[in-house]
Order: C-alpha cells, then sequence, then structure tokens
C-alpha cells in the first residue's frame, strides 16, 4: 500500500500565507481560493517577492519556521507500520524539506524554483502541477494500490485516481466531487479510514 498525503492543510499550515503576514505582502497570501490559475498566481508571488528584493533564503527563513500541525508525525509514523508514505504537494522543495524532516523525513515530491544570480526568484518548475495522477499510475503500474488523503481541490486528481480517497476537512467542491468518499474531520479520523483502506487491501492479496 502507498499512503499519497497532502502537506499544506492537512500535516501542516498553508506556507504562503504565512510569508505574506510576516513580509506584509498580500500577493503572496493569494492561493487557489482567490486565483484559480496556478501559473498565474505563482507569477504573482514571484513578481511580489522581487518587488521587495527578497531572496530564496529571505523566505526560507519564514518558510523552515512553519511547524506540523500537532499529531501529524505520529499520525504518519502509524501509516509507515501499514505501507509506504509519500507526501504529495503543490509546495516548494525548498521550503518544505525541513518541515518534512520534522514530521519524520518521508518522500516529498514537489515542485522547484528557479533563481537568479542575486539568489532572488526567477520562474519555478512545476514538477507536480498536473502530474499528481501520473504518480499514482506509475505506483499502479508497478502493483502498488494506493490510499490517498487531501482537503483541496488542487487534489482533484489524486483523489480521484486512487483506489481509497480519504477527504480531510474538504473544502465543499472537493466533497460534492466525492460523495461516497469517507470525511476525516481530524488525523485521528484520518488514521481509522486509511487503516480501513490497508485492511481491504489486504484482503484483496495486494501488495503492501
Ligand atoms: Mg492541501
Amino acid at each position: 500500500m502507498v499512503y499519497a498525503i497532502d502537506l499544506e492543510g492537512v500535516l501542516a499550515p498553508e506556507i504562503w500565507p504565512a510569508l505574506g503576514s510576516h513580509f506584509v505582502l498580500p500577493d503572496l497570501a493569494l492561493t487557489t481560493r482567490d486565483l484559480g490559475d496556478f501559473d498565474e498566481l505563482m507569477r504573482r508571488r514571484v513578481a511580489a517577492t522581487r518587488s521587495r528584493g527578497l531572496t530564496l533564503a529571505h523566505l526560507q527563513g519564514v518558510a523552515h519556521a512553519v511547524e506540523p500541525f500537532l499529531g501529524a508525525r505520529d499520525f504518519l509514523g502509524r501509516l509507515r507500520s501499514l505501507g509506504q508514505v509519500v507526501i504529495i504537494s503543490d509546495t516548494f522543495h525548498e521550503f518544505s524539506e525541513p518541515l518534512v524532516q520534522k514530521l519524520g523525513g518521508h518522500s516529498l515530491f514537489a515542485n522547484r524554483f528557479e533563481l537568479d544570480a542575486k539568489g532572488m526568484l526567477e520562474g519555478f518548475k512545476l514538477r507536480i502541477r498536473g502530474q499528481k495522477e501520473r504518480i499514482v499510475s506509475g505506483f499502479h503500474g508497478a502493483g502498488f494500490p494506493v490510499a490517498a488523503l487531501g482537503d483541496s481541490l488542487n487534489d482533484l486528481s489524486i483523489l480521484k485516481s486512487c483506489d481509497w480517497p480519504v477527504l480531510y476537512r474538504p473544502v465543499e467542491l472537493l466533497r460534492q466531487e466525492f460523495p461516497k468518499a469517507p470525511v476525516a474531520h481530524n488525523l485521528d479520523e484520518a488514521l481509522v479510514h486509511l487503516t480501513a483502506a490497508w485492511r481491504e487491501s489486504e484482503k484483496n492479496g495486494s501488495k503492501a
């Protein structure tokens, strides 16, 4: 079993809004809920950091201080006893690697920044955006069933393509997309649903 878990909103708070309030840059605080076009959203975020002369190191000073939600590390530890844990997120490796270490050092699949000579953000490589479904089909191709946990519309494709979608405090539109999927309101409930998925996959004789 592979557990594909979302990061922001599930295991830890959102990083960009934290940057937005720290640097008092409203354009950094915008999320996909405000602006549906992720490329446009990222262009505005990059432009905002450049307008203030912020380098990646400045941003990392704040991003690296973000702490996981209480219980998130234990939650992943329990899942790890049932299968493989991968964190699949629209975040950026440069922001989130320390956070993932605090969560127990599981595999992170995320995007990367492009920097200019001064160390300021210049662009981005979206390795994950639009690719979540392909990651799931890769695991399927290798014979692994996949259970996924996500909270927002950017998790839609992974939740649709996996074998056991579990919604975490979902936005209403996501809930409507998955009328039959279990909904977890906290990580304890999520663990119950994901353990049930493991039991079912064991019954089906799938790889663990
Ligand atoms: Mg999320």
